[in-house]
């Protein structure tokens, strides 16, 4: 059991485009999938096609077996964490969690135990009775995760949900949210177009491109066999050797060495743990290698020093 996309295409009017063009994909129950893609390459509109906030021109979607294809988004039984969901900011944190049961006429004792688990869940048991604007943004991003989860819906949909947030603010969130699916297992999709994030947080990846998926799978999968250029230079760091794209991980820097492409170090820049060696070749070509800085060390090499590089393995 799973979300199936099939054939699905969905074109805006008025020279919208094509935003979702032809798109089939499985996505797996209980998994945590990113959506990666650059802006524009038709991840909200997909995210909007499955929660049912947009109707697909074309093809089918099947949630958990049931054709949802043309069924109105509140049967859909999903928890939405989208930008335009913006907390209510006149209702304190317990109100704008207990609001998707509200609305659905549930009793009162019922509600009041159910947002009570759920502030424990996000950890705000505390702060049940502020307002969102007394919150930090981490918070608030917590608050809108226990709204989405109050109706415990069959799948939870994010849409950029840390994309306001600063980066360590970013970085614990996705720790967290990596967690909390750990805990409940409900079927997430996230949004992104974060690859770090995205490599980080979902156990499953699939990357969009102009409205058509360009690969889809493990995250591992995708880095070590990407099928296209495009995914190749997406999700993670490329350079260029003899003509060729390859990780600068997977280059190898040594003393000058006969019968190895040679160069001279024109650039290094030191991010901490790595470093970033650029080689300009004798062949007027350039690659960046990345490798630690402790290797670097222990190689005694510094900009101007004349190196040789080779593929690993
Ligand atoms: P992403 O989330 O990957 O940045 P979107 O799904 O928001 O991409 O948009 C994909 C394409 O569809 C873009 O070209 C965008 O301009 C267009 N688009 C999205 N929503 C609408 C809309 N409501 N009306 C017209 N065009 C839209
Ligand atoms: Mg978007």
């Amino acid at each position: 059991m799973s979300i199936s996309l099939d054939h699905v295409s969905k074109t805006f009017e008025h020279g919208g485009g094509v935003a979702v063009d032809d798109v089939t994909a499985e996505i797996p129950s209980g998994s945590l999938t990113a959506i990666l893609g650059p802006s524009g390459a038709g991840k909200s509109t997909l995210l909007k096609l499955i929660g049912g906030l947009e109707r697909p021109d074309s093809g089918r979607i099947v949630i958990e077996g049931d054709d949802v294809t043309n069924l109105d988004a509140r049967y859909r039984d999903i928890g939405f964490c989208f930008q335009q969901y913006a907390p209510f900011r006149h209702m304190t944190v317990k109100k704008n969690v207990g609001y998707g049961l509200k609305v659905r006429h549930r009793p009162k004792k019922e509600i009041a135990a159910k947002v009570a688990e759920l502030l424990e869940l996000v950890k705000l048991s505390d702060l049940g009775n502020r307002f969102p604007s007394q919150l930090s943004g981490g918070e608030r991003q917590r608050m809108t995760l226990a709204r989405a989860l109050a109706i415990e819906p069959r799948v939870l949909l994010l849409d950029e949900p840390f994309g306001a947030l600063d980066a360590q603010v970013r970085a614990e969130l996705r720790k967290w949210v990596k967690e909390l699916h750990e805990q409940i297992r409900v079927t997430t999709i996230l949004v992104t177009h974060d690859q770090n994030e995205a490599m980080e947080v979902a156990d499953q990846l699939l990357i969009m491109h102009d409205g058509h998926v360009e690969q889809a799978g493990p995250p591992t999968d995708l880095y070590d066999r990407p099928t296209s250029e495009f995914v190749r230079g997406f999700l993670g760091p490329i350079t260029r050797f003899e003509g060729r794209a390859v990780r600068p991980h997977d280059l190898v820097l040594s003393g000058p060495t006969p019968g190895l492409a040679s160069g001279t170090v024109s650039a290094i820049a030191s991010l901490g743990f790595e470093v970033h060696v650029t080689t300009s070749f004798d062949d007027g070509s350039t690659s960046w290698i990345q490798m630690t800085r402790h290797d670097l060390n222990d190689l005694g090499i510094s900009v101007g020093s004349r190196v040789s590089v080779r593929p690993r393995g």
